[in-house]
């Protein structure tokens, strides 16, 4: 029995953990909890899972009768204290934004493993946790679908490294759209994803293609691999998670039906393969895999990732920090669906960049970054 803290445990990717970890009793106990502030979905859960240790950015108002018996961790901070004092054998990061990097180095800290769904703590602060994690000899187990079939793939590499990572894009809901239609899109239009469901923050990404921006990104600190030696393909269809290919032009595939619990399981069991739940894929039923190159004339947000990419040091935090306040402002109502990449265009710009040695680099990136952005979304 592994014992696991989930941090994002009410979100998707936190709620189909748990799912996980109903279909397989025995081997999974879950001894700690986190959410932001949806206290009567976090009550409901540990009174099912009996976590040791919960917490939350906000206070609630009360804490039930029956649920005072745990340790309740409040605050901005929560999601390391709550790491720091579950010292749990596996820590799965499911919170949304920036706030999964500090989460992701305390899991390093105290954990024996990281499995990592938070991408952004790779894109604010990828030297940092790839570094600490090199320094104690820590797994990285990747939730992301596509970084999950990188790995798996990379297991069958032997001594040869590979030449690229190829990986599989959507299109989102508005491959077909043409660039006036995506400028106005609506915030219904952008929700409607066409075969994952997600939640809200990585749900807009995948309609601009932010998130693949964010995914070259991760892919970068995660296998090592120089930016031009990772390719995107959109594949609307969303059966191949993703691809590596070797110098004999050998190219190895990751297939799946589109199913979030199967990387999920997939991290938490590793190196073990978990008896599959869901749907399994039948490609006589699924018939036709299609793939073509991403237009960056529509979606040049892939366009401004590389560029941060290569920029390197503060860019991606800048990149990831004007992406989160444009979503938000969004997702308010505030500003057209179209002016969310060109707010990352223009933070990146103004924004002035340097080097991420620490935590506190990030956070001052971060901070300030934030603060160009939203005044460019008034
Ligand atoms: P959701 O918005 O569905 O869920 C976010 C979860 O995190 C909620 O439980 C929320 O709590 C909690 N939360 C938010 N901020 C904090 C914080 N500072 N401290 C503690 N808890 C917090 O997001 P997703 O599950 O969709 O995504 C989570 C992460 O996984 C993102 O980084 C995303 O990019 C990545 N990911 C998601 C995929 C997916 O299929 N959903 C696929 C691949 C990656 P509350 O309910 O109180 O708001
Ligand atoms: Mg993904």
């Amino acid at each position: 029995m592994r014992t696991m803290a989930i941090l994002g445990a009410s979100g998707s990717i936190g709620t189909q953990t748990l799912d996980v970890v109903r279909a397989n009793p025995g081997k999974f106990k879950v001894t700690a909890m986190t959410v932001n502030s949806r206290a009567s979905v976090l009550f409901e859960l540990a009174r099912e899972f009996q976590p040791a240790i919960c917490g939350m950015v906000h206070e609630p108002d009360l804490i039930p009768e029956d649920l005072k018996h745990i340790e309740w961790i409040f605050g901005e901070d929560c999601n390391e204290r709550v790491v720091e004092a579950a010292k749990a054998q596996d820590v799965l990061t499911a919170v949304v934004g920036a706030a999964g990097l500090p989460a992701s180095l305390a899991a390093l800290e105290y954990s024996e493993r990281l499995l990592l769904a938070n991408k952004e703590a790779l894109v604010t602060g990828g030297e940092l946790v790839m570094g600490l994690a090199a320094r104690k000899g820590k797994p990285i187990l990747p939730v992301d679908s596509e970084h999950s079939a990188i790995f798996q793939c990379l297991r069958a590499k032997d001594h040869n490294e590979p030449e690229s990572i190829i990986l599989t894009a959507s299109g989102g809901p508005f491959r077909t759209w043409k660039a006036e239609d995506i400028e106005n899109a609506g915030i219904e239009d952008v929700l409607r994803h066409p075969t994952w469901k997600m939640g809200p923050k990585i749900t807009v990404d995948c309609a601009d293609m932010v998130n693949k921006g964010l995914e070259v990104i991760e892919a970068k600190h995660l296998f090592g691999m120089p930016e031009d030696r990772i390719r995107v393909l959109v594949h609307p269809q969303s059966i191949v998670h993703s691809m590596v290919e070797f110098r004999d032009g050998c190219v190895l595939a990751q297939l799946g039906v589109p199913d979030m619990r199967a990387p999920i399981a997939y991290a938490m069991a590793f190196p073990e393969r978990l008896p599959a739940r869901a749907e399994r894929l039948d490609l006589a039923k699924t018939a036709m895999l299609t793939f073509e190159e991403p237009d960056t004339t529509r979606f040049p947000a892939l366009k401004l990732a590389r560029e941060a990419l290569k920029q390197g040091g503060s860019m991606p935090c800048i990149f990831n920090a004007a992406n989160e306040i444009a979503v938000a402002a969004f997702l308010q109502g505030k500003i057209r669906f179209g002016a969310i990449v060109r707010i990352i265009d223009m933070t990146m710009e103004k924004c002035e960049s340097g080097n991420i040695d620490s935590l506190e680099d990030v956070r001052d990136t971060d901070a300030r970054a934030r603060a160009i952005a939203a005044g460019i979304a008034e």
